[in-house]
């Protein structure tokens, strides 16, 4: 396995700081390469501008043609371009973060939005009355698995499906579909710790060692089962879900996970 690890947090002492370092031995002792990036560490730029794009961008900016047009003349910025390649290089990723304000730190939302640029991870395929691209289970990083290893700061019953907090699958759906399985990603069901902020040495023990399971049992794990785009399960061209598709009793962001 060639994994790519992106790690978000500004403390490397910290628990997420812990469950990276035991991704890289853990995967590493098992014979599979690695590679990390650790966004603070490397003072990534998380805000998109015209100085991205060079010459190709556009005034005034508009950022998906820029990014499209610097994308295709190779004139995208070296720490973009960069990353692209270890998304290309590798076939597993792995993004471990903490949950800040139920989503991702900004820094890595700042690597979404410069990495996956138009043309790679967006805007590819065919566009017209009859294809909407290759996205949503093809696009350019098929055939490789991603996976969210996430802290959360409350405890599991309020991410339950009563849970004040709204069901953790239902959080991280943007996550999950929009970004990581719409340039062609399979995702891997998430590896979730709660109540963290409080966890106690024992508590980490235990933590590590269900990581570790985990990391060791990825190529066999099944990807949550995302409906794709383009075979059949979408009306052209609403490319909404087709009738009596969805299963009994789940309706919302289910409607589109197969079983
Ligand atoms: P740390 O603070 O580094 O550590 C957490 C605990 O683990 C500490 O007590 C530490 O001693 C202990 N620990 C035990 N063993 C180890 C070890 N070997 N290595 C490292 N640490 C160990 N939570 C939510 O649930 N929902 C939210 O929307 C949310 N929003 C937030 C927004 C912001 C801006 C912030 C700052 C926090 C938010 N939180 C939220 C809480 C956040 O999710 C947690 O603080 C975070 O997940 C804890 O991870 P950490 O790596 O920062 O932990």
């Amino acid at each position: 396995m060639k994994t790519h690890i992106v790690y978000a947090h500004p403390e490397p002492h910290s628990l997420n700081g812990s469950l990276k370092d035991l991704a890289v031995t853990t995967l590493e002792a098992a014979g599979h390469e690695v590679q990390v990036s650790d966004l603070y560490a490397m003072n990534w730029k998380a805000v998109v501008e015209a100085a991205d794009f060079g010459e190709q961008a556009t005034s005034p900016l508009q950022v998906v043609r820029s990014s499209g047009a610097a994308y295709d003349a190779g004139a995208l910025t070296p720490d973009v371009m960069a990353e692209q390649e270890k998304l290309l290089w590798a076939d597993t990723v792995i993004f471990q973060f903490p949950l800040w304000w139920y989503t991702m730190p900004a820094i890595l939302k700042g690597w979404v939005d410069r990495v996956f640029s138009y043309h790679f991870a967006y805007g590819v395929g065919v566009h017209d009355e009859t294809r909407y691209g290759e996205r949503f289970g093809e696009g350019t990083l098929q055939g490789r698995r991603a996976m969210l290893s996430v802290t959360a700061g409350g405890p599991e019953s309020h991410y339950s499906d009563r849970g004040i907090n709204g069901p953790i699958d239902d959080l991280l759906f943007p996550i999950h579909h929009g970004i990581l399985y719409y340039p062609g990603l399979e995702v891997l069901p998430p590896f979730v710790l709660y109540g963290t902020d409080r966890m106690t040495a024992d508590e980490f023990k235990d933590a590590a060692k269900a990581w570790t399971e985990r990391l060791l049992s990825l190529e066999t794990t099944d990807p949550i089962p995302f409906r794709p785009q383009n075979f059949g399960d979408y009306e052209i061209p609403s490319l909404q879900l087709k009738p009596n598709l969805e299963l009994p009793g789940r309706g919302s962001f289910d409607l589109h996970v197969r079983a």
